[in-house]
């Protein structure tokens, strides 16, 4: 059920675990800073306990050692006269408590009496204490209260840190107690206290004496803690109790007092902590996956289905495609399919390969190599299919295909274009069209040959002359034209019949082809019983030996004419040539050899006359 909730919001899930995951690592971290705190507080206390035992230690130790002079100063009513006497106790003394710089008597009037040892003490010879000496005011306390005790520190005449314990002396002198002034100890401070400490060195502590006069011993371990580690004790010496003793454990000592305990439970805490963490971020993604699961196999049964309907549709198109093709190999037509981008022929039908006389596979591998070989104008057709490819049109294109045996079979192609699948194909449609072709070459040559003669006829003329007079007019050379008319041949038919007059025309066209030996030479029936005959590239004087050639020809005709002084059929001839140019028609042309051709009736006939000027 949770795991159901997690899956359906990670998100939240998430922030859960990682929020629940900080608390449980602040827990851990208050936890381990409370028992450390703990453990700190234990071991301070330990330390305390331990400074003030070291305290009552070095008061016991100063009390012994200072009792020693209180006895002296107990024995001065009796020796303070005798200074022998005294001398010998403060040697004896100094000898069994080695640490005194010196035992001076110091009178009433602080001046120093008596110093013992002297070496190292000249320096208080006749010393008499200043009113501004920092021990002045106490020594008045000390008179006034009768009690011996420890100054502060102050610095030596000798020189040095030092301090001194003033015992008061007195004596009966007439009855009454007389102040005689102090007996007193100076301390190096250094001296007194390494020897107080002496035996009780705590190698794992670092101490410090200070008073109010600021601090005047040191003893620093390298390894000792911050100062909030240290812990102070007051220390009363000689009764002075302005003494304190702060001391500093060192790392030793703090390992020694405390655990790794706290460490240890932290350690614990947060791996117990972060493993639960991951375990719950485990199963969150655990139930994410299984939802993710289940739900890829939802789609995965969708897919299935959807496939293999896919599939069974498929199957019917493909035996509906097979039944296509099985049916477009019983065409004639040949059926090729190409697809573009790449250019590829997809599909082509067995009159594909029929036609050309070869099999599929032979056909397949020729044009996948050298299509030229199988269409000699591949690569021109080629480019108009790629333009019709971007018209998207259809087109029909007249192209050849050469069949195995060499032979070159005219095909009409039809091509449109079709668009299936993102990709551009292009169906074709190719039919064997010689016959076709051939009948229309066979119109087309009707079309522009005379009935009666079998030359070409008057809109040939018309349609040749125009474009051989630009084709000359390209290359700047002349173009002939003979304009020919049968003499006298209105009498010829009336008196020898139509039919007979058709008849003489023929032969009279079988000997002006005849004649025309040259390539581009055409003759042509102009009307009636006019002809023309266009000659390309000549000049006049080769359209003259034309003219006379065909004079000839007629004449080896001999048709005989029925009018009386004419033997046999003639002909006349207007013949003409012109250089094609600019300002210049084909009608100049005819012009020129129509009015040659008046020239040459009028001239008597049977004849040629010729001209290479246009009419003016
Ligand atoms: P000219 O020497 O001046 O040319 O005299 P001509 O008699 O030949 O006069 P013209 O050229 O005017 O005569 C044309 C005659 O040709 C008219 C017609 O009888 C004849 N003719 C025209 N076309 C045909 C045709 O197709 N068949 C036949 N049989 N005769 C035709
Ligand atoms: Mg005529
Ligand atoms: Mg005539």
């Amino acid at each position: 059920m949770l795991s159901r909730i997690a899956a359906r919001n990670p998100g939240f899930s998430r922030v859960l675990i990682a929020t629940l995951c900080g608390l449980l690592i602040a827990a851990n971290l208050l936890i381990w800073q409370a028992l450390t705190n703990a453990e700190k507080q234990q071991a301070m206390s330990r330390l305390q306990l331990e400074t003030q035992a070291l305290a009552l230690q070095l008061e016991a130790r100063f009390d012994s050692q200072a009792s020693s002079l209180r006895r002296l100063a107990a024995r001065w009513p009796y020796h303070h006269d005798n200074y022998q006497q005294w001398l010998l106790d403060v040697e004896r003394l100094l000898e069994d408590v080695g640490n005194y710089q010196a035992i001076e008597w110091l009178d009433a009037n602080y001046r120093m009496q008596w110093i013992e040892p002297l070496a190292g003490n000249e320096a208080v010879v006749g010393f008499t204490y200043p009113l501004d000496h920092p021990n002045y005011p106490f020594l008045e306390r000390v008179r006034q209260s009768g009690h011996p005790q420890l100054s502060d520190n102050f610095e030596l005449q000798q020189g040095g840190p030092g301090l001194a314990y003033y015992v008061p002396v007195y004596r009966e002198v007439d009855g009454e107690s007389r102040f005689d002034g102090f007996l007193l100890a100076i301390f190096r401070v250094e001296v007194l206290l390494e020897d107080l400490l002496r035996d009780l060195a705590e190698e794992r502590l670092s101490l410090v004496f200070y008073d109010q006069r600021g601090e005047f011993f040191s003893r620093q371990r390298s390894d000792a803690l911050a100062l909030d580690w240290a812990v102070e004790s007051p220390v009363t010496l000689g009764d002075n109790r302005g003494f304190i003793l702060r001391s500093q454990p060192t790392l030793q000592l703090k390992q020694e007092t405390t655990t790794d305990l706290p460490a240890m439970i932290l350690a614990a805490g947060l791996l117990a902590s972060i493993s639960l963490c991951l375990v719950l971020w485990l199963a969150l993604l655990s139930a994410q996956r299984s939802s993710e699961l289940k739900q890829s196999n939802h789609s995965l049964q969708r897919e299935i289905v959807r496939r293999q309907a896919t599939e069974d549709r498929m199957q019917q198109q493909s035996a509906r495609l097979k039944l296509i093709l099985d049916l477009t190999d019983h065409s004639h037509d040949a059926l090729f399919i190409i697809g573009l981008e790449p250019q590829e022929l997809i599909y082509m039908n067995r009159a594909c390969w029929q036609t050309l006389g070869y099999s599929q596979k032979e056909l397949d591998g020729i044009l996948s190599i050298s299509p030229e070989d199988i269409m000699p104008d591949y690569r021109s057709w080629s480019e108009l299919l790629l333009q019709q490819v971007e018209s998207k049109g259809n087109a029909i294109y007249q192209q050849h295909a050469r069949h195995r045996n060499g032979e070159l079979i005219p095909m009409e192609i039809s091509v449109s274009y079709m668009q299936r699948y993102g990709r551009d194909h292009l169906i074709c449609v190719g039919r064997n069209n010689s016959e076709q072709l051939a009948a229309t070459h066979r119109l087309e040559a009707l079309s522009n040959q005379d009935g009666l003669t079998g030359l070409f006829n008057r809109r040939y003329f018309d349609q040749t002359l125009t474009s051989e007079w630009r084709r000359m007019r390209r290359s700047s050379e002349p173009i002939g034209l003979l304009m020919l008319d049968v003499d006298h041949f209105k009498p010829f038919n009336d008196r020898l019949g139509h039919q007979a007059g058709d008849e003489a025309l023929k032969q009279l066209a079988g000997a002006l082809r005849a004649s025309l030996l040259r390539e581009g030479d055409c003759a042509c029936r102009y009307g009636g019983e006019e002809f023309a005959v266009i000659l390309p590239g000549a000049d006049l004087a080769q359209c003259e030996r034309v003219a006379a050639h065909l004079h000839q020809a007629v004449a080896e005709l001999k048709i005989s004419h029925p009018l009386e002084g004419i033997e046999f059929l003639t002909i006349s001839i207007g013949a003409a040539s012109l250089v094609p140019d600019a300002g210049k028609q084909p009608s100049d042309l005819i012009q020129v050899a129509d009015r040659m051709l008046y020239l040459a009736k009028s001239s008597g006939r049977n004849r040629t006359c010729s001209d290479d000027q246009p009419i003016t």
